[in-house]
């Protein structure tokens, strides 16, 4: 018998339909001796949907409020969920991220995790209930209703994962598994079985949509087993998030392609190079809760640096404000946003012991004609940005030129 946390997203309890198949899936688990935890997601697009209502009724919505709304759409899959489970016979209880005392900070909209209460859940477990828990929610120390950020519902299924100790963390999506890079740019990507926590990492936060990376991040830190696999298959392995130091000699040099569309470049150009410049910029930036990605300065000239970021698209505007606010005072020339860009970045752990990784990757992409901007590499990865046009093609020809279909 295993403890095993279930984490269902949107499509996968998209209408009555689908929970009755997560209700099936559920109770062949605990068919088998299975304790359960289930966390689920909004219906598909509710919480867009949500988002559209707050829009609509206010444009600048107080966080406060928006996050009672935003948590709305977990609130009624937890109890459908609960209820399909109990139709089969099963017993089931339902929770919202504040009844389990999912302690948040409170940071609206992206709220962290300070501390999961597991006294009630686990006395519910003992005495064989499945719980069916609320995603991508939680309560700060005043009561108020957080929620962790899009997508936030992985988070949710780690933390229970590693606050009960589980032994297995399962993602249930759309997808059976996380994929030499989106099959929807390149056909014959394939199925990955295993993936390194480091590869997952920087596959999430490049932009694979498939988990939320503060989701791998906790799963690291607390060596959650996780498994990613479809909710729309009987069985399938799925992929398997492992934590092995060693790299096997015959493993592939490169694992993946992430890329992610989302991303806006912003420059300051011709700023005094000088300590404490870099914090000058992005000090302000943070305090405003907006993440930095990719940060590169340019060797400087004359005295002066440029200085290059990228942000979230949605956050390109604000960031800009703030910079031409302070572009006197930082003793800078021009202020650029770029929003026709995307990252591509190659992943890899066998890039540690391998040389020529980076040549190979431009040459591929020289002979597509493809123009690098910004380049930024650790030792498992190598980030580009490139115009959003070139993306696709980008990917295309460096899945080939690594062989990443075979
Ligand atoms: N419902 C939330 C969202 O759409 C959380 C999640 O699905 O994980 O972002
Ligand atoms: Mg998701």
């Amino acid at each position: 018998m295993s403890l095993i946390v279930q984490k269902y997203g949107g499509t996968s309890v998209a209408n009555p339909e689908r929970i009755n198949a997560v209700a099936d899936r559920v109770k062949r688990f605990v068919d088998k001796g299975h304790k359960v935890v289930v966390v689920v997601s909004a219906m598909s697009g509710e919480t867009n949907k949500l988002l559209q209502f707050i829009n609509d009724v206010n444009k600048k919505p107080d966080p406060r409020e928006s996050d009672v709304v935003l948590s709305t759409g977990e609130q009624v899959t937890i109890g459908l969920t609960a209820l399909a489970i109990q139709a089969r016979g099963v017993k089931a209880k339902s929770y919202t991220g504040a009844q389990v005392k999912i302690l948040t900070d409170n940071a609206h909209s992206k709220a962290r995790i300070i501390n999961i209460g597991t006294e009630n859940i686990r006395k519910d477990l003992d005495n064989g209930y499945v719980l069916v828990i609320a995603g991508f929610q939680g309560a700060d120390e005043q009561g108020n209703i957080t929620t962790l950020g899009r997508g936030g519902s992985d988070t949710t299924a780690v933390a229970i994962a590693a606050a009960l100790g589980a032994d297995e963390c399962q993602i249930y999506t759309d997808v059976n598994g996380i994929y030499t890079t989106d099959p929807r740019v390149v056909s014959n990507a394939r199925k990955l079985k295993s993936i390194t926590f480091e590869e997952m990492l920087e596959m999430a936060s490049l932009g694979s949509k498939v988990l939320q990376i503060r989701s791998v991040e906790f799963a690291g830190k607390y060596k959650v087993n996780l498994r990613v696999l479809s909710s729309f298959e009987e069985d399938g392995e799925g992929t398997i998030i492992t934590y092995e130091e060693s790299h096997k000699m015959e493993d592939p040099i490169i694992s993946g392609i992430a890329f992610n569309r989302d991303e806006a470049k912003v420059t300051v150009e011709s700023i005094p190079d000088k300590p404490g410049i870099a914090y000058q910029i992005l000090g302000p930036i943070a305090e405003q809760n907006i993440d930095v990605d990719m940060i590169i300065q340019n060797i400087g000239h004359d005295g002066l640096n440029d200085f290059t970021f990228t942000v979230n698209k949605t956050e390109l505007d604000k960031t800009i404000e703030i910079l031409e606010k302070m572009k006197d005072h930082l003793g800078a020339k021009t202020i650029i946003g770029d929003s026709n860009i995307a990252k591509l970045s190659l992943v890899g752990v066998g890039m540690k012991s391998h040389v020529g990784v980076a040549s190979k990757m431009f040459r591929t992409l020289s002979e597509e004609g493809i123009n690098i901007s910004t380049i930024s590499t650790s030792e498992i990865k190598i980030s580009i940005l490139i115009e959003e046009k070139s993306l696709d093609a980008a990917v295309q020809s460096l899945h080939k030129a690594f062989n990443l279909d075979q």
